[in-house]
């Protein structure tokens, strides 16, 4: 089962207006400035409603104004109530230079080639951290499934 963030319970929110233009896009919906505003009080809503259900909040996109993904992760830390776990899908090679790497427990970088495939490839150019007091360690095999071994 394909899983946003490996050993979490995750909620994932889309974030559109996505400013990269990956050849192939798999949602390219989501490069248009679409859907409901996402703000601190829609996300107490959808936290009134999952929050006890998940250990995450995954962040899906949001290239386009990445110090908005960062004060959203940081509101979902602050409610302690929940104690959740942030991660940030991102669609850019590198992390972006306006938010801290601490306000995420999971980050994945990288646009999406087609060439190459996504996380759940060995060539995929993306990568997926797990955060370790700032520390960044590369957990991408994750996502790959083993190759399956033949009997003969
Ligand atoms: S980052 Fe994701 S949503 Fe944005 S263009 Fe690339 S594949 Fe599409």
């Amino acid at each position: 089962m394909f899983q946003e963030v490996p050993n979490e319970v995750t909620l994932a929110i889309n974030l559109s207006n996505c400013p990269n233009g990956c050849k192939g896009c798999h949602s390219p919906y989501l490069q248009k400035n679409i859907g409901e505003e996402l703000n601190e009080q829609t996300i107490d809503l959808l936290l009134e409603k999952y929050g006890d259900a998940i250990t995450c909040v995954c962040f899906m996109g949001g290239d386009a104004d990445p110090r908005m993904v960062e004060q959203l992760a940081l509101h979902v830390r602050k409610t302690i109530k929940y104690k959740l776990k942030t991660a940030w899908y991102s669609g850019k090679s590198e992390f972006s230079k306006l938010c801290s790497i601490n306000s995420f427990d999971y980050l994945k970088l990288g646009p999406y080639v087609e060439s190459l495939g996504g996380l759940d490839v060995s060539t995929t150019n993306q990568r997926f951290y797990r955060n370790e007091n700032g520390q960044l360690i590369d957990e991408t095999y994750r996502f790959q499934k083993k190759p399956k071994r033949h009997l003969q």
